[in-house]
């Protein structure tokens, strides 16, 4: 079968790998049938995630399952299936009490698994734990929810995550630092915990403001910095936000999260952080919280499900372009240089 593999930086391709197979009783092969290409995948893409030359890559995928372990419940060959961005084992402490993020058992795509998410087929170990049936083979899911029901592999509940860590409140004002897919996604969120008005820090790319509108955001800033906090008071007439939304992971968002961050407040955060350091003083004062971490996105899915399913929501509009697997060093060329928010790979036969 072919599946995307890191060459070194700003190197992928699309190579002949071998086929995966049952391993485990608790296993499942599942064919992909959609897989996205991750803003974490563009730090592996750039050298920047300590990630070996030859390593396989890509956590985002729904497909169909082609084979079952003799230990797997609750699944047939057939069904349709999403699968969350790390796989668990749904029967430890932290899986049954609402952090699968933490599974003892549990581990990363293209890591602890061999097989990754960006490629025709995947061994999906704890296959009951892991996957979710999104379908079976008389009722697949609508082809047009596609793209949204991908999302819940990891983008719309990191989403969810933050906004429900920072505790957003009906009617509030809320502020999202980040207008890349997470950050788009926490609009979303933030819009079904009823969040009264939505105001967004991003950059300079239309394409991205637009979409953020389009999700439900009220206003949207562009200012980095100090600048970036006038902006966003000058909105509120001087008052900080209910809530505070903290996608991106910086040094420097984080800086802007906490001096935006209303006494008594909690920052919800989801970016993967790169060089922050928390200095607890600037919090004690105000009594500030911090909450988030890697999404526990497996306890989510269940509860969105209905939704996408339905088309109350529609996260599938961050997948800004469609291209196909063999396209998949197009995909990543496309991400780094901004010239699209996130890309749906389709893996044809
Ligand atoms: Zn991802
Ligand atoms: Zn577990």
């Amino acid at each position: 079968m072919k599946a995307v593999v890191f060459n070194g930086p700003y190197d992928v391709s699309v190579e002949q790998v071998p086929d995966p197979r049952i391993e485990n009783a608790g296993d499942a092969i599942v064919k992909i049938v959609a897989a996205g290409v991750c803003g974490s995948d563009l730090w592996t893409y750039r050298g920047q995630a300590n990630v070996a030359a030859g390593a396989r890559i890509g956590h985002e995928f729904l497909g169909v399952v082609t084979e079952l372990g003799d230990q797997v419940c609750g699944l047939a060959v057939g069904d349709w299936v999403v699968c969350p961005f790390r796989f668990s084992c749904g029967e430890c402490d932290f899986c049954t009490s609402g952090l699968p993020s933490s599974c003892v058992n549990g581990g990363f795509w293209g890591r602890e698994a061999i097989d990754a998410g960006q490629g025709q087929y995947v061994r999906v170990p704890f296959a009951t734990g892991t996957l979710v049936k999104i379908g079976d083979s008389n009722s697949a899911p609508d082809v047009s929810l596609l793209p949204s029901l991908l999302t819940l592999a990891d983008v719309f509940p990191t989403g969810v995550h933050a906004v429900t860590q920072a505790g957003v409140t009906k009617g509030s004002t809320t502020l999202i630092i980040g207008d890349g897919a997470v950050g788009q996604c926490a609009i979303v969120a933030a819009r079904r915990a009823g969040a009264g008005r939505i105001i967004v820090l991003g950059g300079q790319h239309s394409d991205r403001e637009q979409l953020a509108k389009q999700f439900g955001a009220s206003e949207f800033v562009t200012e980095r910095g100090a600048e970036a906090i006038a902006a966003v008071l000058e909105l509120t007439a001087g008052r900080l936000p209910d809530h505070v939304v903290e996608c991106v992971g910086t040094a420097g968002s984080f800086d802007t999260a906490l001096q935006l961050a209303r006494p008594g407040s909690t920052v919800g955060y989801v970016g993967l952080p790169h060089g922050v350091t928390l200095d607890l003083a600037r919090l004690f004062g105000r009594n500030i919280g911090i909450a988030g971490g890697v999404a526990p996105a497996r306890k989510y899915i269940p509860e969105l499900l209905p939704e996408v399913l339905s088309g109350a929501v529609e996260p599938g509009a961050v997948f800004t372009s469609t291209l196909t697997l063999d396209e998949a060093p197009l995909a990543y060329q496309l991400m780094d240089e901004r010239r699209t928010i996130k890309v749906l790979l389709t893996c044809p036969e």
